[in-house]
């Protein structure tokens, strides 16, 4: 089967204190600059398995915009959907770690280059060529992405695609209420939803605790598959009438940022390629476990080999 998925999104570079509890209020040392942004990790990812895969952002032209573009290229990514803007900068993000579930972001990129990302940046014939499409919640930062990622969705909906969501959930943007309002809009049109366990209070279902009972408000939405993250302790999958839970792969965690979006699209990818569930999650699972094993977002994604390794080695 021909696996052909598109994303949309921030494209930007990371840099990462070196001390926990580093911090952003007193001079530091960083690790970095390295390609990141949830959406291209997420291709990435997609590309590194063997699947066709498509990402729609902006960069500056600068060293930072060619340095992600060479990074996705070299993976497989098809980076016809990125724009080079020569007025702006490529976007940035500063990361330190106050814990291994705690972290702290300093972002550049409302009025970075990939902030500038439009409907009008949306090549529609391209486009076309995908069968799924993935939204990332960090991406809803502006108008102009949200209105891109509706006709996104619209153009892979009429085409009789896919769409996956995972809300990405970052504290530094709750304040934007554009961004909730976009949820709302997003999952109506959701065929799997990937929340982290932690994220599940947000979406207007904190009046139950109940995991399950959350499902099922979900289900009733009309979402077919929820999937939901649960760090070391793995992930599970849950349809009108089947669930299954997986366990992770205890790995050293070297640098968290990048497990969710590996194990997205990994189980996506997988999925939509006919893997069971299971095995699908398992793949997953692993794809996470090794995203947090190397220090850099996007340095842990993975090949179906490293992934099957990872797997034979721990099984
Ligand atoms: P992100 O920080 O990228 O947004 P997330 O909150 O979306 O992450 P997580 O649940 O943290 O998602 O991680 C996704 C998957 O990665 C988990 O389901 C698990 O398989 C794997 N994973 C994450 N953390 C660990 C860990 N400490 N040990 C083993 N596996 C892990
Ligand atoms: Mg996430």
């Amino acid at each position: 089967m021909n696996i052909t998925i598109a994303t949309l999104g921030e494209l930007l570079v990371e840099f990462l204190a070196k001390k926990e509890n580093q911090g952003f209020s007193s001079p530091g040392e960083f690790w970095g600059p390295y390609p990141s942004g949830a959406p291209a990790i997420f291709a990435d990812q997609v590309a590194k398995l063997g699947f066709r895969s498509l990402l729609f952002s902006c960069v500056g032209n600068d060293a930072f915009g060619v340095m992600n573009i060479t990074r996705l290229s070299r993976d497989g990514v098809n980076v016809q959907g990125i724009s080079v803007l020569p007025n702006a900068t490529t976007g940035s993000a500063f990361v330190s770690y106050r814990s291994q579930a705690q972290r702290d972001f300093i972002f550049n990129m409302p009025d970075s280059a990939c902030g500038l990302l439009s409907a009008d940046h949306l090549d529609e014939a391209l486009l076309r060529q995908y069968s799924h499409f993935h939204i990332m919640g960090s991406s809803l930062f502006s108008f102009r992405l949200i209105d891109a990622v509706r006709k996104a969705i619209s153009i892979v909906k009429e085409n009789g695609g896919t769409i996956s969501f995972d809300p990405n959930i970052r504290k530094e943007m709750l304040k934007i209420r554009e961004m909730s309002q976009a949820f709302e809009y997003i999952l109506d049109y959701t065929d799997f939803f990937l929340p982290s366990d932690g994220e599940l209070d947000y979406f207007g279902l904190s009046k139950s605790r109940d995991e399950e009972k959350i499902v099922a408000r979900l289900h009733k939405r009309g979402i077919a598959h929820v999937i939901i993250k649960r760090g070391a302790r793995g992930a599970s999958y849950y349809s009108k009438d089947e669930q299954h839970h997986v366990a992770g792969y205890p790995v050293e965690v070297v640098d968290p940022t990048g497990a969710g979006d590996c194990f997205g699209a990994t189980f996506v990818s997988l999925f939509l390629a006919g893997y069971s569930v299971p095995d699908a999650l398992a793949h997953a699972n692993a794809a996470g476990s090794l995203a947090i094993s190397a220090r850099g977002p996007m340095e842990g994604t993975s090949t179906l080999e490293q992934i099957k390794e990872l797997m034979r080695q721990q099984n």
